[in-house]
């Protein structure tokens, strides 16, 4: 005898790049391509009082947002 039990799983379906707008490819949930993902939770003593933003970068988006820094990143 059998007894089975009901699993709910959650993958990625699609990705974006928020900047540029364009699809990320994914396949079996994951990402052909890698891409910045960022999740961040604000603080109290932010003005975002525990508010959650969230976005993803493509890796060309990516070089174009940290090259805007005045202080290069580190590798
Ligand atoms: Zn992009």
């Amino acid at each position: 005898m059998r007894q089975y039990i009901l699993k709910e799983t959650k993958e990625v379906g699609k990705i974006f790049c928020n900047k540029c707008g364009r699809e990320i490819a994914v396949h079996q949930g994951r990402p052909e391509e890698d891409v910045l993902e960022v999740e961040k939770r604000w603080g109290y003593f932010s003005d975002k009082d525990n508010r959650v933003d969230s976005f993803d970068l493509c890796e060309k988006c990516y070089d174009e947002f940290v090259a805007t820094f005045s202080i290069p990143i580190g590798e």
